[in-house]
């Protein structure tokens, strides 16, 4: 009896010490995309980088670990500033707000971007990760930008720093470009035409094996058009998976992809 207690005892915080550390654990990726015509049409304009305009296709914005399922956060903890606007949970008939964590971020605020550990990578992510902040005047560095996304959602993703950007890169070429597939389904950069976001993500879903989520924004007169695609892919960094989670709001029925 008394052996057993002890043994108890013993095994209690290994058991707790496990349940905190797959607590932390993300369950997937989103791999996002953004659509440049879409970020640079909105009231708020965009620029180009250092390296000049970037092609008309899909940019990265980033690969970020996320939670199959929402945590709540207590309001008043460390968590609850990370946490603040994520608050979304709405049923419809109540408009219920809570606090929740949806993705980790920032896991390792001392652990910077050393732009000499992705030097192989550079010409391949200013072609396919270029910023288009306006952020400090413009004509700003790419490199900036990635270094924020390695902090924010790197940092949380289990990889070192050269194969996250590499994983990231190699993400992008095996659909050979979100904006190929989209034209070879008739749906190409327009001023005027409107198409079915259930049509963009079915091509996608039918090119790349895997159903992607959507998120829109609106252009300056306030019409909807698509900004980006998440495609979901497994810890292992390489596999493309169904997007099970619903996104929240901005998309719905038709939607119009800008020319840049
Ligand atoms: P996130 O969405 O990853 O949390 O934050 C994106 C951050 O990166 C923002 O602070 C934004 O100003 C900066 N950023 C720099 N370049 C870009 C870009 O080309 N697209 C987007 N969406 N954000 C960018």
């Amino acid at each position: 009896m008394k052996l057993a207690a002890i043994a108890v005892a013993l095994l209690l915080p290994l058991v707790a010490g496990a349940t905190a550390a797959a607590d932390d654990e993300f369950d997937f990726f989103y791999f996002v995309q953004q659509w440049p015509g879409s970020f640079c049409d909105t009231d708020r304009g965009c620029c180009f980088p250092d390296t000049g305009k970037p092609a008309a296709e899909f940019g990265i914005h980033g690969l970020w670990p996320n939670y199959a399922k929402c945590r709540p956060t207590a309001d008043d903890g460390p968590e609850a500033a990370a946490s603040i606007d994520m608050v979304v949970d709405d049923d419809g008939s109540h408009h219920h707000r809570r606090r929740q964590k949806c993705w980790p971020e920032y896991c390792n605020n001392s652990n910077n971007l050393h732009p000499w550990e992705i030097k192989d990578l550079i010409k391949d992510l200013d072609a396919n990760w270029p910023t288009l902040s306006c952020k400090g005047g413009g004509g700003g560095s790419s490199m900036e930008f990635w270094a924020y996304e390695w902090k924010k959602h790197g940092t949380c993703s289990g990889l070192g720093q050269h194969d996250y950007f590499a994983a990231a890169l190699d993400l992008k070429r095996r659909d050979g470009g979100l904006a190929g597939i989209l034209a070879a389904a008739g749906i190409v950069p327009s001023e005027d035409e409107r198409y079915l976001l259930s049509g963009i993500r079915g091509a996608i879903a039918n090119a790349t094996g895997a159903i992607p989520n959507l998120e829109c924004n609106r252009d300056a007169f306030g019409e909807t058009q698509l900004y980006q695609v998440y495609q979901c892919v497994s810890r292992d960094g390489r596999t493309l998976v169904d997007c099970l989670l619903p996104m929240s709001g901005k998309c719905s029925g038709t939607v119009k992809l800008p020319p840049f």
